[in-house]
């Protein structure tokens, strides 16, 4: 498919980073993006992140600058503010982090020092790796202790997180995950949280899209701190939010900055604003719902082909395939796929026997081709594709691969993607 030209002074100063960018849009477009932290922004968020608000310094914030001029700039990030506040049922929020990573590391700012204990999930078990691990600055100067998943079900036991709490007396406990496919329980992490004095945060990095729109609980009730980015189920531009209840506001204000950063990204906060609006709106839940919708008919039709899925299926946007009982490696299968047209990521999966450059897994999601207009009719084909996709990187069979490309294109050619210029 070729799109018409866009951005045409980019094109006429630096062809070269232009046709980069064209490239990218005709990739996007012509792919079935199947990784679950990757969505498709809309041109209203694109058009905001691209504005001058980008030219200006903001250190501080709304009403409390170091800098002047701040006239439009202060309602920019002040509404931001208030549509977070009013989407997720917060008191306090905080949308100047440049991304989930900084916004984590804020929290430790808020709420531990160096050397302290801080509990969350396991990397390989489908954590983050700011929540405690090893190689992260979190996992080098705070104390990582680190819970997973059950062998036998896939699934977090709250009897085991409980019971190293218990033992380990954390500062802060970390929910959520980046390969996660059943619903947190929040209530049952803010329980222990509470049993060991703790700060619960609650990252919901990549199921904020879900709980914005009803399809996943919130944890507002339950969790000290919200953590997420704005730019995965959330459909909003790369960034972060922090999230409170009224009383732990300076804390997290004063760690982000002057603690952790200097001037917030206005264009990103303009963004930011845009999404939250476009998240409040009915169609932003019906997309929620279709996003849960399509992953359970995806596991189904998996199962069904007989794949083996990390937990036996999913509850929200997310499907961990291990991919041991069909001989090809994650790493293999992540590759032909994307010969294929099918762009997934090679994933660990818990107890992964493999190394983490080429473990037993592949991760996928179903935002990105929600956001394209794709329901439950597609999913079908779209688990062949995977079926095939699977065998024939294990086989080496390129002409299976670009057979299934072109059925990937004949599908996605009826269904544009938000975001990019169109043929
Ligand atoms: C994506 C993610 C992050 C980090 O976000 P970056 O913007 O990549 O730094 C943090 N926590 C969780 C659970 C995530 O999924």
């Amino acid at each position: 498919m070729s799109l018409p030209l866009s951005h045409p002074a980019l094109l006429a100063a630096d062809p070269e980073l232009a046709a980069l960018v064209a490239a990218e849009e005709r990739l996007q477009s012509d792919t079935l993006r199947l990784i679950p932290s990757e969505n498709y922004v809309s041109t209203a968020v694109l058009e905001a992140s691209g504005t001058v608000l980008q030219n200006k310094y903001s250190e501080g914030y709304p009403g409390r600058r170091y800098y002047e001029g701040q006239q439009n700039i202060d309602k920019v990030e002040a509404l931001a503010v208030d549509r977070a506040k009013a989407l997720f049922g917060v008191e306090h929020a905080n949308v100047q982090p440049y991304s989930g990573s900084p916004a984590n590391l804020a929290v430790y700012l808020a709420f531990a020092e160096p050397g302290d204990t801080v509990m969350g999930m396991a990397l390989p078990m489908g954590g983050h790796l700011t929540h405690g691990w090893g190689v992260s600055a979190t996992g080098k100067w705070f104390r990582g202790v680190q819970y997973g998943v059950r062998a036998d079900t896939g699934r977090v036991d709250l009897d085991e997180v409980r019971d190293l709490a218990l033992k380990e007396r954390p500062k802060l406990i970390f929910c959520g995950g980046t390969a996660l496919p059943r619903t947190i329980d929040f209530a049952a992490f803010a329980e222990i949280a509470r049993e060991v004095d703790a700060v619960l945060v609650a990252d919901v990095a990549h199921i904020a899209g879900l709980i914005a729109g009803g399809a996943h609980p919130s944890p507002a009730p339950y969790a000290d701190v919200i953590s997420t980015t704005t730019h995965k189920t959330l459909r909003g531009p790369r960034g972060a939010m922090l999230m409170s209840r009224a009383s732990h506001a300076k804390a997290i204000d004063k760690a982000v900055f002057p603690g952790l950063q200097g001037g917030p990204h206005n264009q990103t906060t303009a963004a930011i604003a845009v999404a939250l609006h476009e998240a409040a709106q009915p169609a932003f839940c019906a997309y929620a719902h279709q996003v849960v919708a399509n992953a359970k008919a995806l596991a189904e039709a998996l199962l069904a082909r007989g794949f083996d899925l990390v937990s036996g299926g999913t509850d929200n946007h997310l499907i961990l395939m291990d991919l041991t009982s069909r001989g090809v490696s994650g790493k293999v299968a992540a590759k032909g796929l994307d010969r294929a047209g099918v762009v997934v990521n090679y994933n660990t999966v818990p107890y992964d026997p493999r190394k983490p450059f080429d473990p037993s897994g592949i991760r996928i999601g179903t935002p990105a081709l929600t956001s394209r207009g794709l329901g439950v009719e597609h999913v079908a084909m779209v688990a062949e594709w995977i079926d095939r996709g699977v065998a024939a990187a294990g086989a080496g069979d390129e002409g299976a691969l670009s057979a299934i490309r072109q059925e990937v294109m004949a599908l996605l050619t009826t269904h544009p993607a938000p975001g990019l210029p169109q043929s």
